[in-house]
């Protein structure tokens, strides 16, 4: 039953994968770039586990979730899933989406690299739990390029600031930055925010040398081919990989 499920999702998945991995390297190749230098994070939310586990057998090994109680089982059962299919090399798991202060907790332990970090107030409380868990905790800083007021984020100057009391936050290791664009019809209209998100991170390299600024992640199913030409290390596409979501 289970295995027929994700059969379904293989069918599904596979022509849809394909074409958005052969857009990057188009997208890369524009801007002379290596398509290995871009990660592509497939944003499962609204997805069962099936339709990972089918991704995954299509070689996708980053997976990204925006909601921690809609990612704990799903992290769950898709290690099920895949150590019944006898694999071991199990996915990393990326939370993209805002997190609540009290849930800020569960955000410590299953990811690899929480992209989501958009306040001091989260960033101490994620280190708290980091340290009571024993763990170093990758993240980005998560920055609203475009000023649109419902959208989370520091601004590019308090970001300035912020990293200042962030880089001591011992059990955090900030890795660069993400943003996510405005929806506009043309993609081309968002290209100044992923410029201005590579900008920042220049920037902030070299104000603070010392830390790690490598990643930019920015680029969602509307508009990764802009970001990549801007210079994305990684993409968090969804709806052209799954389809649209329920
Ligand atoms: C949902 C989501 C995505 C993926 O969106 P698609 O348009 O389906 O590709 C990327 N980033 C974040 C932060 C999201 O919440």
């Amino acid at each position: 039953m289970t295995t027929s499920h994700v059969d379904t999702y293989l069918a599904r998945i596979a022509p849809r994968l394909d074409a958005v991995r052969e857009r990057i390297a188009l997208a890369a190749a524009r801007a002379h770039r290596s398509p290995q230098d871009i990660t592509l994070v497939a944003v499962s939310k609204g997805h069962p586990p099936e339709a990972v586990v089918a991704a995954y057998h299509l070689g996708v090994r980053d997976f990204g979730e925006n909601r921690v109680e809609e990612a704990d089982p799903k992290i769950h059962r898709v290690r099920e899933l895949l150590r019944e299919a006898g694999q071991t090399d199990f996915p990393r798991w990326h939370l993209i989406g805002h997190i609540q202060s009290r849930k800020a907790a569960r955000a410590i332990g299953p990811y690899a690299l929480i992209h989501s970090v958009d306040r001091l107030k989260i960033a101490r409380r994620l280190n708290r739990f980091a340290r009571d868990m024993g763990r170093v905790q990758p993240i980005l800083l998560e920055v609203n390029i475009s000023g649109e007021e419902s959208k989370f984020g520091f601004s590019p100057e308090e970001v300035v600031e912020a990293v200042a009391e962030i880089a001591t936050l011992e059990f955090l290791r900030i890795q660069g930055l993400m943003t996510m664009a405005p929806l506009v019809e043309d993609p081309e209209e968002v290209r100044p925010v992923f410029a201005g998100l590579r900008t920042l991170r220049d920037e902030l390299a070299s104000i603070y040398p010392e830390l790690q600024w490598h990643h930019l992640s920015m680029g969602m199913t509307q508009d990764f081919e802009v970001a990549i030409e801007e210079g994305a290390t990684i993409v968090r596409i969804g709806t052209a990989i799954f389809g649209p979501r329920e």
